[in-house]
């Protein structure tokens, strides 16, 4: 048994179970010092936005809770440098290791590598732990041995490895260690937003936090599992698990939440690889997919993974863009999708798709500044999904819906919303408009919704526009155009 305490560094694995940086100090039987840095250090573009730190905030309540409860005080810390503040904690308190999970976001990465070298040159041994994957990125290869750029070759490259490993069980006694000086108080970090309190209704939508994260999971299964696979479509209806942001911020695991759905299957004499089952999980898969193109394309978050749509004549103009944040854009699914997700921290995945392309296409704005709105707005901002959607839904990605490809959000709208509720539930100036013109407002006779905008943009004009302007980039099949929906 070391005496010599063991520093473990948490970041985006906010739990205590299925935690392997966790289990092994405690196992060590070494005192341990659990710490959280608040880095004002990441590249400032990508420095977590406004609703992240809304959730960042609850969830390091819960987890400090957690810790004290078994034994450790987390000791938070505000630095400019998160790598120095560990590497000076670390010496401080005579660490006989660091330890951490990974994260895969480039600067992490890069930031990482360096301060294992730095501890090293201390004489502090480091150890780092896969905790927010099913498989690391880089062990999912095709049989030629490099990595899959399309996402059914990646599930199957990712099956071939049989299942993840079984999820740890949280430590039940963590023999905590103090650092030699006392730590930041979490309400003095002023991660909650105060004048204006713009996230006040994330409240009532969300509870953050690792016990709050199994009991999601366990009421996905038990009352929207068996209807996912089509339900997950239609925004108005429960049948998605809304475990993003709890993934994000690692208060549950992706092993876990296999290995449960598995288990909850088997208990139902059910096959987690058919129908609903198999389809989550893939859900699953595609954020490691999104998590192995980042690897892969460190600058996927900045650049098109596809060269020739750096020269897209993006509309630079501010008028299309303010309007489609604050959900006036006079359409009404993508204006639902726009005020859902300022007032709840959350869009439904359909919803994402049909106004990230309403944006990128119809407006011609550059999926960036979607990808940028979406980082600041959103709960489950995440580096790996979002870019990767982004680029998935301009066409600009390896494995990406063709630019040709024009959802048409009336038709999205209607198919996918047929009643009507979830519009009018985030529009409810449209509660007049009959259910047929409900999507397209301006034919409804009469003015039922006076207070509504006129459409932004006439949708066959815009469609029009972004195809000529695809066709210009050179490489477009114009015989191929569709519409979706
Ligand atoms: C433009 C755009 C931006 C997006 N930005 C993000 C983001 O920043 N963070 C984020 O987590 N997801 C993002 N997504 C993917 C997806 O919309 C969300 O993961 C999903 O809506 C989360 O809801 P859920 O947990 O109920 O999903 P469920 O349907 O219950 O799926 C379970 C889990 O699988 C993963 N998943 C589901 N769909 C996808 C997908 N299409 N791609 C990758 N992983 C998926 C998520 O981790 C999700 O929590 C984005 C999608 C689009 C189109």
């Amino acid at each position: 048994m070391s005496e010599k305490p063991i520093l473990v560094w948490f970041r985006q694995d906010l739990r205590l179970s299925d935690n392997p940086a966790l289990t092994a100090a405690v196992d060590s039987g070494a005192p341990v010092l659990p710490v959280y840095v608040l880095d004002d250090e990441t590249p400032g573009r990508w420095a977590p936005g406004g609703a992240s730190r809304w959730w960042l905030h609850h969830s390091l309540a819960a987890l400090s809770e957690r810790l004290e409860r078994r034994g450790a005080t987390l000791h938070l810390v505000r630095s400019k440098n998160a790598a120095e503040t560990i590497r000076t904690l670390a010496s401080e308190i005579g660490a006989g290791a660091v330890h951490w999970n990974r994260c895969y976001e480039p600067f992490a990465i890069a930031r990482d590598k360096n301060l294992k070298q730095a501890l090293k040159s201390d004489g502090i041994g480091t150890e780092s732990f896969n905790a927010s994957l099913l498989f690391e990125p880089w062990a999912v290869k095709t049989k030629s041995g490099t990595a899959p750029k399309v996402f059914s070759p990646y599930w199957r490259a990712l099956r071939a490895l049989g299942d993840p490993a079984e999820p740890l069980p949280a430590p039940e006694h963590i023999r905590g260690a103090m650092a030699s000086t006392e730590g930041e108080k979490l309400e003095d970090w002023n991660l909650l937003p105060t004048k204006p309190d713009w996230a006040s209704g994330f409240n009532k939508h969300w509870k953050p936090g690792e016990a709050h994260a199994q009991a999601r999971l366990d009421w996905f299964l038990e009352t929207a599992l068996e209807d996912y696979k089509d339900g997950r479509n239609f925004p108005a209806k429960p049948y998605v698990s809304r475990l993003s942001p709890h993934l994000h911020f690692g208060e549950i695991g992706p092993r876990q939440i296999w290995h449960r759905t598995i288990a909850f299957c088997h208990a139902e004499d059910r096959n987690p690889f058919a129908g609903s089952a198999e389809h989550f999980l893939k859900e699953l898969v595609w954020r490691e997919f999104s998590y192995s193109l980042l690897y892969h394309n460190p600058d996927l978050p900045e650049a098109c993974l596809r060269p020739e749509f750096e020269h897209f004549p993006w509309d630079r103009s501010d008028k299309a863009l303010n309007a489609w944040q604050r959900g006036q854009t006079g359409i009404p699914i993508v204006d639902a999708g726009m005020r859902e997700l300022w007032q709840t921290g959350y869009m439904h995945n359909r919803v994402r798709m049909i106004c990230a392309s309403f944006l990128i296409k119809h407006l011609m704005v550059d999926w960036r500044e979607g990808e940028a709105w979406f980082w600041d707005t959103l709960l489950d901002a995440d580096l790996a999904n979002n870019s990767a959607s982004w680029q998935w839904v301009a066409g600009s990605g390896a494995d990406a819906a063709p630019y040709f490809r024009i959802f048409n959000p009336v038709l999205q709208g209607e198919k996918f919303d047929p009643d009507g509720d979830y519009t009018r539930r985030w529009v409810p100036e449209l509660a007049d408009v009959p259910d047929r013109c409900l999507q397209k407002p301006w034919e409804a006779p009469g003015d039922p919704a006076p207070d509504y905008p006129d459409p932004i943009v006439d949708l066959a004009a815009g469609r029009d526009r972004a195809l000529a302007a695809y066709k210009n980039l050179g490489d477009a099949e114009p015989e191929k155009v569709a519409a979706w929906g």
